[in-house]
């Protein structure tokens, strides 16, 4: 413990902000979107900050790192910052060094031919998507993260690089249904989700696990303890009811003996219409509207083709200014659904501890037709 330095949280802020910045702190009178990807911030000082925002991987090497601080230190006096969904901003004060940035960072490619900076995700277009650890480094995925992320804004870059649609749409993604990040709350979310029960390990599971938590663990209630004889040797473990498990592995999170996922089992949800601001509109949760599509790395075209459908059919449909989930509560989900033509199947109904407040107490309703599930 000697010369240990604890407790000291991280550097205050401040000591970051290039100096345009901290010169009018507070004093910000007006912003506008001077074009996809560029805003222009006024003060009441009359000092004007141009911010070119550019998308990232999230997941990025040093040598990344060190090419952002290069070209900081050349068009931003060293300051450069982080968005709340990973995009990079620069900020330059004069129109010059903005062009010279922007043709900078157009000109930068990956060896494989991938923008390294494109400009974009501001107004009403597609943005970074939010994500998680995927098989790069978690031990509870039922999905990749980077990779469907990839594939996904492959697809959608024009979205990236515009703002053509009502409002922003907020794509995030989540590995598991611990939901790490954003999904339960955003436009269009991607979720990993198991469908078999998990694997039970016998042998080891009394030396790896606590049994009272991997008991309460369990929303369902569906795990039991229970005692098996193995070599003539009584051991103390749990068994899995198995029409009580959905298999949201919150167990194998507790347990390491309890292994749930699976190749051919796991795969994607796609859930929509949650939101996090006020505006307009209380805040909601994302709903599920697909609940299976099976993991196809490395390119994920039915997630990948769904994503897209259900984005395209939103530009057509919605006003201004509404966002995913206001358009689908005005038109009703049954139109939502028939519009983005998705089977409606019984796995869309909620039927967990709430779920009354979701089904229909009315007689409102609209004649819809709807593609049978194959
Ligand atoms: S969402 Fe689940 S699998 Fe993904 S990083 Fe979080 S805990 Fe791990
Ligand atoms: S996967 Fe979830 S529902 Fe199934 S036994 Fe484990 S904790 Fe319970």
């Amino acid at each position: 413990m000697e010369n240990r330095i604890t407790d000291i949280g991280p550097p205050y802020y401040a000591q970051f902000f290039p100096p345009v910045i901290k010169k009018n702190y507070g004093k910000w009178k007006s912003h506008e979107i001077i074009e996809p990807g560029v805003l222009k911030y006024t003060s009441e000082t009359g000092d004007v900050v141009y911010v070119v925002r550019v998308g990232t991987p999230r997941l990025a090497t040093t040598d990344y790192i060190r090419e952002v601080c290069e070209i900081a230190d050349k068009y931003c006096d060293g300051y450069v910052r982080w968005t709340t969904r990973n995009n990079i901003e620069f900020h330059v004060t004069d129109e010059e060094t903005l062009r010279a940035l922007k043709e900078d960072l157009k000109s930068r490619k990956h060896p494989g031919g991938s923008y390294k900076f494109p400009i974009g995700g501001t107004g009403a277009g597609v943005t970074n998507i939010v994500h998680t650890q995927g098989w790069v480094h978690c031990h509870t995925p039922a999905i990749d993260a980077s990779g469907i992320v990839k594939a996904v804004m492959d697809d959608l870059i024009d979205y990236f690089e515009s703002m053509t649609l009502p409002a922003q749409v907020r794509i995030a993604l989540a590995c598991c249904l611990n939901m790490c990040g954003a999904v339960h709350c955003s436009d269009i979310a991607i979720l990993g989700i198991h469908r078999k029960p998990p694997l039970i390990e016998d042998d080891r599971l009394e030396y790896v696990c606590e049994i009272p938590l991997v008991l309460a663990s369990c929303p369902t209630g569906a795990i039991k303890p229970a005692t098996v004889e193995i070599d003539g040797k009584k051991k103390k473990t749990v068994r899995v009811q198995e029409s009580r498990c959905m298999f949201c592995g919150n167990c194998y999170t507790m347990c390491p003996a309890m292994p749930i996922a699976d190749g051919e089992g796991d795969g994607v949800a796609i859930l929509v219409g949650g939101k996090i601001s006020n505006r307009v509109s209380a805040p909601k949760f994302s709903k599920l509207v697909i609940p299976y599509i099976p993991n196809e790395p490395p390119r994920w075209e039915t997630t990948v083709k769904w994503v897209r459908k259900i984005l395209e059919t939103y530009a057509k449909h919605a006003r201004k200014y509404e966002r995913v989930g206001e358009w689908a509560e005005r038109i009703g989900w049954e139109r939502f659904f028939e519009l983005c033509e998705i089977p409606f199947s019984s796995k869309t109904m909620d039927d967990y501890r709430l779920a009354y407040d979701t089904y229909r107490t009315s007689m409102h309703f609209r004649f819809t037709s709807h593609v049978d599930i194959k």
